[in-house]
């Protein structure tokens, strides 16, 4: 057992030699800064809070800075805190701060307040974005002059998307801008990593051919070099739909991945893969768009007969067993004869 030094008391614990009653008697348990500064960028509406900026809600923010800025004394664990906020004058709040601590298995209560003034700012992002700062320039074109405008605005909206899922994750993840430019497309991004991603990005979606360049922009102050990173996507003339021309027959191009292509024969309707490497030897022989549309007369089996379109004269084609076949099938002319296509 042990004696209070300030009463007498006996008690089980002592808190620097006093009973708790004596421990607590006027002491203040929590204290708070004068005044907390929280940061709202006045482009993107985030709050900065030193280093870190978040996206929510104002009142919010204002009572987890107060919260944040709490000091509780060593002696005392703190059980649970509520807050209350009034505004006094505009961008300051009165915020009071009500703890329950525990301080050995008795509990206290205290309160503390704080100025929480908010201050106007742009965000570091927005202060990059709003210059036009990148650090990386993704440069799209187009293999052939009669590259469909499609499969260019089709790039962009994966680069966009790209952007967009990494920038949860990454706030200074962003499109600078991108223009229009003699065959293709520039599309200036914010970091190099960013550039490099879309550029694999692209390159695997497409089977394109990747060239990078970098460029020394300056020095930091810290006196680390400042590079700029280009990256050069170029578009193979062929696209998934189109029927192509491979080592002398003609097939489907169905698919394209990062490790090759996948494809079908129009001779006989078998599927083969192609290696990424094989892949550049493709050559488009007739355009997805551009291929024939044929009335379906009658079906027996893996026989079609339609009405080729040329000259409406009717001509039977093969067609895969299991193929559904509707009022018209898809045609390809090779060698004055139609051929049906998957
Ligand atoms: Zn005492
Ligand atoms: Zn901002």
């Amino acid at each position: 057992m042990n004696f209070c030094v300030r009463c007498g008391k006996e008690t089980e614990h002592t808190v620097d030699g006093l009973c708790t009653e004596c421990f607590l008697n006027g002491r203040k348990l929590t204290s708070l800064p004068h005044h907390v500064d929280v940061k709202i960028c006045t482009n993107c509406g985030e709050i900065g809070f030193g280093e870190t900026w978040v996206a929510k809600d104002i009142q919010g923010a204002i009572e987890d800075a107060a919260k944040g800025s709490l000091i509780v004394i060593k002696e005392a664990k703190m059980v649970s805190t509520e807050t209350a906020s009034v505004e006094q004058e505009p961008y300051t709040h009165l915020v009071v701060v009500d703890s329950v601590l525990d301080i050995n298995g008795h509990m206290a209560e205290d309160s503390s307040s704080t100025l929480v003034r908010l201050k106007n700012t742009v965000c570091k992002r927005c202060s990059r974005q709003l210059g036009n700062y990148y650090e990386a320039i993704l440069q799209i074109r187009a293999g052939s002059k009669d590259i469909p405008q499609r499969v260019m605005l089709e790039a962009l909206r994966r680069v966009e998307n790209l952007v967009g899922t990494q920038s949860l994750s990454n706030r200074h993840a962003f499109i600078t801008k991108a223009e229009e430019v003699q065959g293709g497309i520039d599309i200036y991004l914010s970091s190099i990593s960013l550039g490099k991603s879309a550029a694999k990005d692209i390159s695997d979606t497409y089977c394109a051919e990747t060239k990078e360049a970098a460029k020394l922009v300056g020095v930091t102050e810290e006196g680390q070099e400042m590079y700029r990173v280009t990256y050069l996507v170029r578009l193979p003339d062929f696209h998934v739909g189109d029927v192509i021309q491979f080592e002398g027959r003609y097939f489907k191009l169905t698919r394209i991945s990062s490790s090759g292509a996948k494809v079908i024969d129009i001779m006989n309707f078998r599927e083969r893969a192609v290696k990424r490497s094989d892949v550049p030897a493709f050559k488009v022989y007739t355009r997805s768009a551009d291929l024939k549309e044929a009335l379906v007369v009658s079906r027996a089996g893996e026989e079609v007969q339609v009405l080729n379109p040329s000259n409406y004269s009717t001509v039977d084609m093969s067609v895969p067993a299991d193929a559904e076949i509707g009022d018209t099938v898809r045609a390809v002319e090779i060698d004055d004869v139609l051929y049906y296509v998957p």
